[in-house]
Formats: structure tokens, sequence, C-alpha cells
């Protein structure tokens, strides 16, 4: 565990580097980023022996790929309308397209402020801090990958059902 002391240091730190970053609270899993993550977005195909391969989004943080097997798919429509509103939203959920079945009941409370975006996913308590501009970047970029991977792979099911609008194919 962090001590006070330390939390205190880097709660300064991220005010002075201009993010209204609040102290995490004991329940936290860790304290909101002082800095802007890198993110990325992916199309990754899952395969499973005798199921049609799927494409999902995945998200990638710093170079780490949560990947949809432990943290669900995205949901690109939930992911569109938090880059345009502060709210509530189910960014990740189930390959079902209902969050609930993947453990997930409150989603991620997303916060704008000068072109910094901030999650708090309420359902694993963690905290992530993006440039606004680099997840719209993001989200253009995984249409992109994924729409060619289709045009390639037309037996690809798009997953959940609610990114096709995004994603296209079926
Ligand atoms: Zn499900």
């Amino acid at each position: 565990m962090m001590a006070p002391s330390d939390k205190h240091s880097r709660g300064v730190l991220a005010r002075v580097a201009g993010f209204l970053c609040r102290p995490a609270s004991a329940f936290d899993a860790n304290d909101p980023p002082a800095a802007p993550q890198s993110v990325a977005l992916v199309p990754h195909i899952e395969r499973e022996a005798g199921e049609p391969d799927l494409l999902l989004p995945q998200i990638v943080i710093d170079q780490q790929v949560f990947t949809a097997f432990d943290h669900g798919p995205i949901d690109l429509s939930e992911l569109d309308r938090s880059l345009a509103a502060d709210g509530a939203f189910f960014i990740w959920t189930c390959e079902c397209r209902a969050p609930g079945c993947a453990g997930r009941f409150g989603g991620v409370r997303v916060e704008h402020s000068n072109g910094i975006v901030r999650w708090h996913d309420l359902d694993t308590r963690h905290h992530y801090c993006f440039r606004l501009a680099d997840v719209t970047a993001a989200f253009d970029a995984v249409q992109v990958a994924a729409r060619q991977l289709i045009v390639a792979h037309p037996s690809l099911l798009v997953t959940p059902d609610q990114n096709i609008p995004y994603l296209g194919g079926k």
C-alpha cells in the first residue's frame, strides 16, 4: 500500500500537470494517472473450434492489451457516446452485447475537461486518463482496420452486434 504522503504528492503533481484528478478512494485499484496514457483500439479475431470466427475490438492502454477474454470486448456505440458527453457508459461489455453478463453493472464513469478524458471503471475500480484526440483517433483507426479485415475474411462475425454499424460486416 502507498503511504498517504506519496498519494498526496502524486495528487499535487497531477494538479501541476493541469488535470483535475480526484484522489482515489480507498476502494480504488489505482490513483488517477497524473499524465495522459497512450491508447489504441485493435480488431482481434477470436477463433474457437466449431464456432464462427469473431471480430472483437480490444483496447490497448500504455502498450497493455486489455483482452476481450479478460475484460470483455469494447462496445463502440458506448465508446462513441462517451466521446461527446460525460456520463456512465458500458465501454466494456459481453460478446452477447449484455454488459451484466460479463459482470459489468456500473460501467465506466467518463469525464471530459480541456481535451482530457478521464475514465473511472466503476466495476474494476481502475482509473484511466487519455487525450480525447487520442481516443478519437483510436476509435477512427479501429473502424478502418476492421473493415479491411472483413474484406479479407467475409465470414467474420462482428461482436457484439452493436459494433456492426461501426465495423461493417455481419
Ligand atoms: Zn454474454
